[in-house]
C-alpha cells in the first residue's frame, strides 16, 4: 500500500520545524512555500515539494496550514490554484493565527466541497515547534479530532475547545494577548527601573522570584532583550495582527478592552518604528527609545 501522503503549506518560522518533526516521525510530506530557499532547505531531509497549494491538494488527503494573515488562508484555501482545487484533499488543518470569523468563513468555504476545516492555532514559539511541545488548541467535531490525534501529537500537547471553527482561535488570541501585554508592561518597568540605577539582571531575578513574573521576565528578558538581539523569533507584524483580531473581536462580543488597545498601539507604534519583520520584543527598543536608557547585561 502507498504511505500517506501529508502537505504543508507555509514553511516559515512555525511551518519548517513543524513538516521536520513529520517527516522525523517517519511520514511522506509535500509541501509548497512561494520562498523558493525555504522549499529547497527541506529537500536534504527527504520532504517533496510541489508547484502550488492545488497541488499539494492533489497529492495530500490531510493539508497543514502555517500561513501569515486571514487573507493569505483564505487565498491558498479557497482561490486560484487553492487547496479546493486539489482532488485528494479531505482534511484541512490550520496552524495559522487568523481569528474566528476568518476560520468560520474558510470552512463554509471547504465544507462546499466536502473538505473539512480544523481549526488549530497553535502557541510554544519556535523553539516548541522543534521539540515538539507546542499547545495544540483545535476545535472541530469531536469524530474526527479523535482521528487526528495520533498525526496531531507529533506536534505537541492537545486541546480540544469545541466543535465548531473559531473557538481555537479565540482561546489563541486571548493567549497571544497576554504574551504581548506581558512584554509591553514588562519593558515599562524594566526600563523605570534601569533609568533608575538597578541593575536589569537583578530586577529579573526579583521579578521572577516574586509576583511580577511572567513570560517576559520569564523567558523574552532574558533570551533577547538582555543581550540586545531582539531575535526571540515571532514578528512584530505578526503580534500586531494578533491583538487587532483580539480586540476586534472583544468589541464584536461587547467585551471593552482597555488593556488589550493599549497593547494594540504599543504593537502599532512598534510595527511603524521598526517594521513588521522585527521582533515582538522589539517593543522593549520603543520604550528605551522615548526613555533614553537600555535593558541590557
Ligand atoms: P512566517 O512569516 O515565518 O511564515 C509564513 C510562511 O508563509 C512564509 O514562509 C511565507 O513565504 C509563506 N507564505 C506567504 N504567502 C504564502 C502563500 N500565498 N502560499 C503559501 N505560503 C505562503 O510566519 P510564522 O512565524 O511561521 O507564523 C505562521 C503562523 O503561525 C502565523 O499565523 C502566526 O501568527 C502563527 N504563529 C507563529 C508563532 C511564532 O512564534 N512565530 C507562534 C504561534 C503561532
Amino acid at each position: 500500500m502507498d504511505q500517506e501522503i501529508y502537505g504543508f503549506v507555509g514553511v516559515g518560522n512555525m511551518g519548517t520545524p513543524m513538516a521536520m518533526r513529520l517527516r522525523q516521525a517517519g511520514k511522506r510530506v509535500v509541501v509548497y512555500d512561494p520562498n523558493a530557499a525555504a522549499v529547497a532547505a527541506l529537500a536534504a531531509s527527504g520532504i517533496e515539494s510541489a508547484a502550488s497549494p492545488a497541488a499539494v491538494a492533489g497529492q495530500a488527503g490531510t493539508v497543514f496550514l502555517s500561513l501569515p494573515t486571514p487573507a493569505i488562508v483564505s487565498a491558498v484555501a479557497t482561490g486560484q490554484d487553492g487547496l479546493i482545487e486539489g482532488r485528494r484533499v479531505r482534511t484541512v488543518v490550520d496552524f495559522s493565527t487568523i481569528g474566528p470569523q476568518a476560520a468560520v468563513r474558510v470552512a463554509r468555504a471547504l465544507a462546499e466541497r466536502d473538505i473539512a476545516y480544523v481549526d488549530a492555532p497553535v502557541s510554544g514559539g519556535v523553539p516548541g515547534a522543534r521539540a515538539g511541545t507546542l499547545a495544540v488548541m483545535v476545535s472541530c467535531p469531536t469524530a474526527l479530532y479523535t482521528q487526528l490525534q495520533p498525526v496531531l501529537a507529533t506536534f505537541g500537547k492537545l486541546f480540544h475547545l469545541g466543535e465548531g471553527a473559531g473557538q481555537a482561535q479565540t482561546m489563541k488570541l486571548a493567549n497571544n494577548l497576554l504574551s504581548a501585554a506581558a512584554i509591553a508592561v514588562s519593558s515599562e518597568a524594566m526600563v523605570m527601573g534601569v533609568k533608575a540605577g538597578l541593575d536589569p539582571r537583578v530586577m529579573l531575578d526579583v521579578i521572577n522570584a516574586g509576583s511580577g513574573r511572567n513570560s517576559a521576565t520569564q523567558d523574552k528578558f532574558p533570551r533577547a532583550i538582555l543581550p540586545g538581539t531582539f531575535d526571540y523569533g515571532f514578528g512584530t507584524g505578526l503580534s500586531y495582527k494578533d491583538v487587532r483580531l483580539c480586540v476586534d473581536e472583544a468589541e464584536t462580543l461587547g467585551v471593552p478592552m482597555v488593556v488589550g488597545a493599549a497593547v494594540r498601539e504599543m504593537l502599532a507604534i512598534t510595527n511603524a518604528s521598526y517594521g513588521p519583520e522585527s521582533d515582538y520584543t522589539s517593543m522593549c527598543r520603543l520604550v528605551e527609545s522615548w526613555a533614553g536608557v537600555q535593558v541590557r547585561g
